[in-house]
């Protein structure tokens, strides 16, 4: 398949300081580290895919977020409406990525079965998995499939012409990264597959994990998936803020 070339943008909507011990595995160094929160969009003027939907203001706030804006207020900048978007693709169900759902009253959502299965199943009342999720994201998507506005995935597939999904698992059961035909060559946006930069590229997982092997099956195919290390964008990174083309107060581009 064949399109034009894709522009992915990353739009940031939040902010958090933590520390390495929280994020890198077997890191004791407790050093400082920043965390920004994204959402993504592909554009190539013909079409636009919306890449996860960050958390509201009231979840972000409660779980102790610096939230800077709405993500919908961040894609109108980039000449986004979010009420018109068709296509938005969940990389997993984690609270920071699923919340707004509300402000795409016109999309269908692309997601895994190993995420809906998981995240409906037995070990949601174990607080290690239930912590990252919010209960009213997962009852709103499952109201979705029931009005048929769920589009399931089971591995890799093509969305639309130069868009795929893939599913990596590791961080969530059903997680799953994005590759884009850019004018650069194939890009990837890994979203939390990869939270930093470092993650992949040093094979080092984050602390939040369904399973270690899946964590390094992912870094794996984002090498492999990627056409060029700088065409991989990491999921709550700063450094993308510096590395991709500045269009706006914290909106970046690749492509
Ligand atoms: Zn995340």
């Amino acid at each position: 398949m064949s399109s034009a070339p894709y522009t992915i943008y990353a739009v940031q909507y939040a902010h958090r300081m933590t520390n390495s011990t929280q994020v890198f595995y077997g890191d004791y160094h407790n050093t400082p580290v920043g965390m920004d929160y994204f959402v993504w969009a592909l554009t190539n003027g013909e079409r636009t895919v919306v890449v996860d939907l960050g958390f509201t203001e009231a979840v972000g706030t409660r779980r102790g977020r610096q939230f800077l804006r709405c993500p919908s207020k961040g894609l109108a900048e980039i000449g986004i409406d979010c009420a018109s978007v068709e296509h938005v693709i969940l990389s997993h169900f984690h609270y920071d990525h699923v919340g707004n759902y509300a402000l795409f009253p016109n999309a269908r959502f692309y997601v895994q079965d190993a995420e809906m299965r998981f995240c409906t199943g037995r070990y949601m009342s174990q607080a290690a998995f239930r912590h990252s999720l919010e209960l009213d994201d997962i009852l709103a998507l499952v109201r979705y499939n029931y009005e048929g506005r769920l589009v399931f995935v089971d591995g890799d597939q093509d969305i639309l012409p130069g868009i795929s999904v893939h599913k990596v698992g590791g961080h969530t059961a059903g997680m799953q990264i994005i590759t884009v035909q850019t004018k650069h060559g194939r890009a990837v946006v890994a979203s939390d597959a990869s939270h930093y930069y470092h993650n992949y590229e040093k094979n080092v997982p984050f602390m939040t994990l369904h399973d270690i092997p899946g964590m390094y099956y992912g870094f794996q195919r984002i090498r492999e998936l990627a056409d060029a290390p700088e065409l991989i964008i990491p999921g709550h990174d700063p450094l993308v803020q510096e590395r991709l083309h500045k269009v706006a107060q914290g909106i970046v581009s690749l492509g």
